[in-house]
């Protein structure tokens, strides 16, 4: 496995130089505005950026989906759009409608169904081979819009604070421990979490397949559990934050007039930084709206110690 982060240095030196929209939306996010809401041991934040609005307002319904073309095929993606080839099947790309400083969506070269059981071990990979990245998945139910699909998404590290408040007291617990893996949980996060860390590729995807298994049940009716997944890869070790999810989007997005908030959580929000595309929404939400929304989307502390006792 080797290092991709020069080309894709030289893949964002290029893209911002040659294509206009992508430099356009990057130096976009020199305007972005953020508010910071402080709970006892961390903190979660809420992005105004306007960027989002298609991905946050996306239609993923499958008679939608079906109706349009898939921007992620090549023969839809924009003409100035250039790729930095994957292993065989898949090519990294510049987000063009960013969150972060770099933004890459890697793609499948195949239009395939967004699923993460067979290419979870994909997601491993990529993260080893981009070190300055968190390597992102969100479910064909849970913030993909195209999830019709396969793609993964990265950001550079630094920015969601879930890479930061993982390891903290009172925050986190080791709850178990064996040869080249760790299973920690999450206490009073508002979100609940499992997370992996280790050395062992094989372990951890051994363990993340127990855990799907068991999260399936729950959920039967699925294409597949819903959930999100954030991953990197730092001092050879993979640290693997897996969010169950049990909505899509909340009640608020549906809601009309002064109720409405459009926030339709994903892997960023989860790794909390919360995207609200319209100023409106940007300027009004409370902490109470923000605990409301992680009540509705996430399972409880609870729900996640019975996924995932005895996976490792
Ligand atoms: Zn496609």
């Amino acid at each position: 496995m080797s290092d991709y982060s020069a080309r894709v240095g030289e893949l964002f030196d290029d893209q911002l130089k040659g294509w206009d929209l992508a430099r356009d939306n990057y130096r976009q996010l020199d305007n972005v505005m953020t508010r910071k809401f402080s709970y006892p041991c961390f903190d979660l934040f809420v992005q105004f950026n306007p960027g989002r609005i298609t991905s946050s307002a996306a239609k993923v319904d499958a008679r939608s989906i079906e109706a349009r073309p898939c921007f992620l095929c090549e023969k839809n993606r924009p003409p100035q759009q250039r790729g930095v080839a994957y292993e065989d099947d898949f090519v990294i790309l510049v987000n063009p409608f960013p969150i972060f400083r770099r933004h890459l969506t890697i793609v499948s070269e195949s239009h395939t169904d967004q699923r993460i059981a067979p290419n979870f071990v994909t997601m491993l990979d990529l993260a080893r081979c981009l070190p300055e990245y968190s390597v992102f998945y969100n479910g064909p139910q849970c913030g993909a819009s195209a999830p019709d699909h396969l793609h993964f998404q990265a950001g550079n590290r630094g920015f969601m604070p879930v890479e930061q408040d993982f390891g903290k007291k009172p925050l986190c617990t080791l709850q178990a421990a064996n040869e080249g893996i760790e299973l920690w949980s999450w206490e009073e996060y508002r979100r609940g979490i499992m997370t992996l860390r280790g050395t062992d590729r094989y372990a951890l995807m051994r363990a993340f397949e127990k855990f799907y298994l068991r999260f399936e049940l729950m959920q039967p009716d699925r294409p597949e559990p819903m959930l999100n997944i954030i991953t990197c890869y730092s001092d050879g070790n993979w640290i693997i934050h897996v969010i169950p999810r049990k909505l899509h989007r909340p009640s608020c997005f549906f809601a009309e007039g002064k109720d409405k908030i459009v926030l339709s959580p994903a892997s960023v929000d989860m790794g909390g930084v919360l995207i609200t595309p319209r100023e409106e929404d940007y300027l009004k939400i409370t902490s109470r709206d923000i605990n409301d929304i992680l009540d509705q989307v996430c399972l409880t502390e609870d729900e996640i110690e019975s996924l995932t006792s005895d996976i490792i």
